[in-house]
């Protein structure tokens, strides 16, 4: 079983759009670990999307945001924002589906879907050192989970934890091979707003029985989504950071 890993798509459709295409045929499940919505100017087309093709998915921070079941005053001004624009612009079914979307841990396959840290889906799993404080809620060998926008993760050894690397600049792919006597903590990185630097939509590929991630990178239409945010009215500055990747 070869699984697509998805997180925080942030309402861009042209980079769902390229990561769909260069996954094709590449993979035969979808995964998804949240924030579908927010600072992007598509919430609309991607909560349609996601309602016909995401099966496994668990909510993100700015899915709680937007569905209204969050306070948003522990957001930045332009998170808040466009928190505030998305609850505008979408149809009351498509806040349900957001507030209905399941909080993590899911389980798929002997693997965890989780957004931010296995015990708060709001925490932030930056450095290895708060992973090191959450290790030993890692219920499963792989763990997908999002919410930092930095492709990579870490690898739980009894002998510390390790920082996986991001693809690099000049690569398109990266494989990694996954070592029995380890635990997994994997980011896809972020299709629709990359913060490691590279402005490039970030995805991976998880194949199972042969035990191995490939992480990638593609590059998409980013100057479309700027026009959007833009004609949107939302802060400019969440235009213009997708041309930087931070
Ligand atoms: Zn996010």
């Amino acid at each position: 079983m070869r699984y697509l890993i998805l997180s925080d798509i942030h309402a861009n459709y042209e980079a769902l759009e390229a990561v769909l295409g260069a996954a094709q045929d590449r993979y035969d499940e979808l995964l998804c670990c949240g924030d579908l919505v927010g600072y992007g100017a598509d919430p609309g087309a991607i909560v349609s999307w996601a309602r016909i093709h995401l099966q496994s998915v668990v909510r993100g921070n700015h899915d709680k945001a937007c569905a209204g079941l969050e306070d948003l005053e522990w957001f930045n001004p332009s998170a808040r924002a466009s928190a505030i624009w998305t609850q505008r612009v979408l149809a009351d079914s498509e806040i349900e589906y957001l507030a209905r979307l399941p909080k993590g841990p899911a389980s798929v396959n002997g693997c965890s879907i989780i957004h931010g840290s296995p015990v708060d889906e709001d925490e932030y799993l930056l450095q290895a050192r708060d992973v090191a404080g959450v290790a030993a809620y890692l219920e499963r060998p792989v763990t997908f989970f999002g919410h930092t926008h930095v492709q990579g993760g870490f690898l739980v050894h009894r002998n510390g934890v390790q920082v996986i690397p991001p693809v690099p600049m000049e690569e398109a792919s990266a494989v990694l091979e996954l070592d029995p006597d380890s635990h997994y903590l994997i980011n896809a990185g972020s299709v629709g707003q990359p913060r490691d630097g590279d402005p490039r939509a970030a995805f991976a590929i998880y194949h199972r029985e042969r035990s191995y991630v490939e992480y990638f990178r593609v590059i998409y239409d980013v100057e479309a989504a700027q026009e959007k945010i833009r004609e949107a009215g939302l802060p400019r500055s969440l235009a213009d950071r997708l041309a930087r990747g931070t």
